[in-house]
């Protein structure tokens, strides 16, 4: 084009986010500015990532003043529902919150939680709110990592309560468990044996297991449901933390319960930090996430490798016919990226 029309002007590239404006924008609070962040963070472009990674060690002083709150249930429990009303409740008592979310299928689908518009509308509204879907594409763990990273340029931001949303039906649970200091199970009254399809793993992972749907506060199918869920907490062997998870119940619909869920999570942030418990674990969850990185930037490195590819295809190839035990392959492999990386 620009060959053919002499007068033709190329329309100026957008130029890369860079790291030092980004940070300035973070700190000032400004959310277009925070969201730019979060999309660098995201990219894939060795360019991007480098900037990001000098961006997140400039946000990392900044970052740690919150309260980072995990929320797990099955679909249709009232997550969003609920997420919307707390956030709104948290926001009137003069609280910022970041909703983040964790989306397993994300990983494969490239589709996300939170993704639809209508959800948590007027939230999305609030100025005190920020409210950001699942990354999509990559692993578990890359979405995992990206979220880590969110965490903490909304913490740098000013966001002193973030939310970390995920389905209750797989290993996105455990994830976000090692991401936040407080994990809370959404239920319904109307559980039964089985508990929804909740496994007992993540049951016992809970800090507050929360009756949503407790629309009329003496509904005897609450009350009986709430025993029920005290009596199942109670088989599982103490936390080393020393917190006893309460079983309360609430309305997100006639937002009922929210000021109590809080005050639990207040009572728990006092008592953990009284005890030196709350630092242990963000410490203890840091050098996690940095274990779990190093195997996750290796291979996202070495895949971006030609060279890599290729040997990697033919070893696929040879263990698909059954030409080399699949042990035997993943050595050759790890040698080869040995070689070329020491
Ligand atoms: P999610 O899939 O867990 O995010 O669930 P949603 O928030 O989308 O809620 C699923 C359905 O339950 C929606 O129709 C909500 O209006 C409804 N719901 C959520 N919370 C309550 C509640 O406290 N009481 C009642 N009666 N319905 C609720």
């Amino acid at each position: 084009m620009d060959s053919i029309n002499p007068n033709f002007k190329r329309r100026p590239q957008r130029p890369l986010s860079n790291a030092d404006d980004l940070l300035k924008g973070i700190l000032a609070g400004n959310r277009s500015k925070l969201g730019q962040a979060l999309t660098l963070c995201e990219s894939k472009l060795a360019t991007h990532r480098k900037e990001a990674e000098k961006l997140l060690q400039m946000a990392l002083p900044h970052s740690g003043n919150s309260v980072r709150i995990g929320i797990t249930g099955v679909p249709g429990v009232g997550k969003s529902t609920f997420i919307e009303a707390f956030g709104e409740y948290l926001i009137s008592q003069g609280n910022k919150v970041a909703v983040l979310a964790i989306d397993p299928s994300s990983a494969k689908t490239g589709g996300s939680i939170l993704g639809d518009k209508t959800r948590m509308e007027l939230l999305t509204q609030n100025e005190n709110a920020f409210i950001r879907p699942s990354p999509s594409g990559g692993s578990l763990g890359g979405v995992a990592r990206r979220t880590r990273e969110s965490i903490l340029l909304c913490e740098a931001a000013g966001y002193n309560v973030i939310l970390v949303e995920t389905v209750g039906v797989g290993q996105s649970e455990t994830t976000v468990k090692n991401m936040v200091d407080f994990f809370m199970l959404l239920m319904l009254a109307s559980a039964g044996d089985e508990l929804q399809g909740i496994k007992r793993g993540i049951m016992e992972m809970a800090d507050l297991v929360l009756i949503n749907k407790a629309d009329s506060p003496d509904d005897p199918q609450v009350k009986m449901a709430m025993g029920d869920y005290k009596r199942a907490l109670h088989l599982f062997p103490a936390n080393d933390n020393e917190w006893i998870p309460p079983v309360q119940a609430c309305s997100a619909l006639n937002k009922t319960g929210l000021e109590a869920a809080w005050s639990s999570i207040e009572q728990f942030q006092n008592q953990q930090k009284l005890k030196g418990y709350w630092a242990q674990n963000r410490s203890k969850q840091a050098l996690s996430w940095f274990e779990d990185s190093i195997g996750e930037i290796i291979l996202e490195q070495v895949r971006a490798s030609d060279k890599f590819n290729t040997f990697y295809q033919a070893k696929k190839e040879a263990v698909a016919q059954g030409e080399i035990e699949p042990g035997l392959a993943a050595h050759a492999l790890a040698n080869e990226i040995l070689k070329h990386s020491f």
